[in-house]
């Protein structure tokens, strides 16, 4: 399956989680990482004061299904010091699955596409670089 993937960091590091995170994706079996878009700096959308996001996309082909390659992005987010404090709080590593194939999920902790991504530009302007569909 074809899948787009939303990656941003703005804490600590930036580059350097982003590109450790697509070092981890890569190792994955059931995952190929096809396209990586350009990473762009942009201002914090909600949430507490914080500093500006270092933010890109992914095009990965996978053998995993949803629930799997979310789980997989969230042991990365975790081993890369990700913490949950507050909503849209700061973080080393956010991964959202953007699209997963055409396919539709509304299910309890995973909504595919991704509910907010058509109004913000962060992840728009990156997926529309790499997005190989119509
Ligand atoms: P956000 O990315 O919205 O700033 P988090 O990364 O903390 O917030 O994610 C909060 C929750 O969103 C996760 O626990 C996850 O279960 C849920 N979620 C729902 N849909 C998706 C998706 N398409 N990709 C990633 N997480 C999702
Ligand atoms: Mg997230």
């Amino acid at each position: 399956m074809l899948c787009y993937i939303g990656i941003g960091s703005n804490l600590g590091d930036r580059k350097k989680h982003i590109e450790s995170a697509i070092e981890k994706l890569k190792a994955i079996k059931g995952i190929e990482v096809k396209r990586v878009s350009n990473i762009y700096e942009t201002d914090p959308v909600g949430g507490p004061r914080q500093g500006k996001y270092l933010n890109g996309a992914l095009e990965l082909e996978t053998e995993l299904e949803p629930r799997e390659l979310l789980a997989r992005l969230q042991a990365i987010e975790n081993e890369l010091g990700r913490k949950r404090l507050v909503k849209d709080a700061p973080r080393t590593i956010d991964l959202d699955i953007l699209l997963y194939g055409c396919k539709k999920i509304d299910e309890p902790g995973l909504k595919v596409p991704h509910p907010r991504m058509r109004e913000r530009e962060f992840v728009m302007k990156p997926l529309k670089e790499i997005y190989a569909g119509i």
